[in-house]
């Protein structure tokens, strides 16, 4: 085993004041039920800062690589211990850590010492010396030098009741730890902007539940089974995702019997808005979630997005796409592994009853108009959606 030890590095939730304990202890329950499934490890917080004690041996990557997953933390460093305030000992480990930290060694830095137990003899000042003349000594000729004003490596001693030295710090997503900030219904489709949308609400802190609409036998059950796989996929990050599977073949079916076609996609995306909203009531989730981007396709031009928007009344939606470009959301779903499943090529429930020249600029007065014709088939179909939803938990 490399490393006995990590500290956690988190930004923002350090600056919540009060809240700052609520916070910390969320980040500390998400890294504990992660961590668990690599090995035996002690989350425990000290003087401010939260450090990952491994207890057992564990594979390095794959809990870096989980740590990476868990929002609110910004950097992972790993530490290496000395459990002895001998000087000597010191100074050991901290050529060591150098030595097996990087492979190439030329480059600057500087020791940052902090002398948390006073009765340790040195001054910090005395210590950031000689420990600096120590590395040197050692790595001088691989072209390691000193620069204490803009460093590249800043190489920290914490002296406590043990030593901890780290200088690498692995980059953790940022955001606030999921359950900081409330629940959110989020509208997942098998495309590619909607998983990217719940991952960047999923990072400020909101728990996830997510709804499909699946229309069976035209959209196939390979496509709810990606929509599920990119849930997966972003619950590594949000945590154990709910969803919601609506059956949503006959409230389809009767739109394109009795609206003019090319208004189906508004009034089919004002539905699901509508069941979304009655989801997010009964789950006590505060917003929604989806993937829309101005402009992008018919259904998503300032007039359509405002008639669509209409059709919710209690609760806010939340569109984290929405001034993005397709490349962006495309670089964002790479970066947090949900492209690959999204380009599978399994139809969608909106392309199947799409029509060729869908309303661009549809109008409110105009779409409740058509809607009127759904009176009476629509209210027992919509009914019957919300009652024989089929429920997964995705982890
Ligand atoms: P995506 O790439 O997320 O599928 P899109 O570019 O295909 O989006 P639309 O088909 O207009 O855009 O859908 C807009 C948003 O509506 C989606 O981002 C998603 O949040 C939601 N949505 C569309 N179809 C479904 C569906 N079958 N089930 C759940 N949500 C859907
Ligand atoms: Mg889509």
């Amino acid at each position: 085993m490399e490393y006995k030890m990590f500290l956690i590095k988190y930004a923002e939730i350090g600056t919540k004041g009060k809240n700052r304990y609520v916070f910390e202890d969320i980040l500390c329950k998400r890294m504990r039920s992660r961590l668990k499934r690599f090995g035996s490890f002690e989350i425990k917080r000290d003087y401010g800062r939260i450090f990952v004690e491994a207890r057992s041996e564990y594979d390095f990557d794959d809990v870096v690589a989980t740590l990476q997953q868990i929002f609110g933390i910004v950097g992972i460093c790993p530490v290496t211990v000395v459990e002895s305030l001998e000087y000597d000992e010191i100074a050991k480990g901290v050529v060591e850590s150098i030595d097996k930290e990087y492979d190439d060694r030329d480059f600057t830095f500087k020791v940052n010492v902090r002398r948390n137990n006073k009765e340790f003899p040195i001054t910090s000042m005395d210590m950031n010396a000689k420990l600096g003349g120590e590395l040197l000594a050692k790595f001088e000729d691989e072209g390691l030098s000193v620069d204490v004003h803009k460093p590249e490596i800043t190489v920290n001693v914490e002296i406590r009741k043990i030593v901890y030295i780290y200088s690498k710090v692995i980059p953790g997503p940022g955001g606030l730890p999921v359950g900081t900030n409330g629940k959110a219904v989020s509208l997942l489709s098998g495309g590619i902007d909607s998983p990217v949308a719940s991952y960047m609400i999923a990072k400020r802190g909101v728990e996830i539940e997510a709804v499909y609409f699946h229309s069976p036998p035209h959209t196939s059950e390979r496509a709810k089974e990606k929509v599920k796989e990119l849930g997966r996929i972003v619950s590594q990050y949000s945590g154990v995702m709910k969803l919601h599977i609506v059956n949503f073949t006959d409230i389809q079916l009767a739109i394109y019997d009795k609206c003019p076609h090319d208004e189906l996609t508004i009034i089919m995306k004002r539905i699901m808005f509508k069941l979304a909203e009655d989801i997010a009531k009964r789950d006590d989730c505060q917003c929604i979630v989806s993937g829309e981007s101005i402009g992008q396709v018919s259904s998503q031009t300032t007039f359509s997005l405002g008639v669509i928007n209409e059709a919710v009344d209690e609760i806010p939606i939340f569109r984290p796409c929405i001034g993005m470009d397709k490349q962006e959301i495309v670089d964002l779903s790479l970066k947090i592994g949900t492209y690959e499943t999204s380009c599978l090529p399994y139809e969608d429930c909106c392309t199947i009853f799409v029509a060729k020249h869908p309303v661009t600029k549809p109008t409110l007065e105009q779409i409740k108009k058509s809607e009127e014709k759904l009176k009476g088939v629509i209210e027992p179909l919509y009914k019957e959606a919300l009652d024989t939803m089929e429920i997964v938990y995705l982890r």
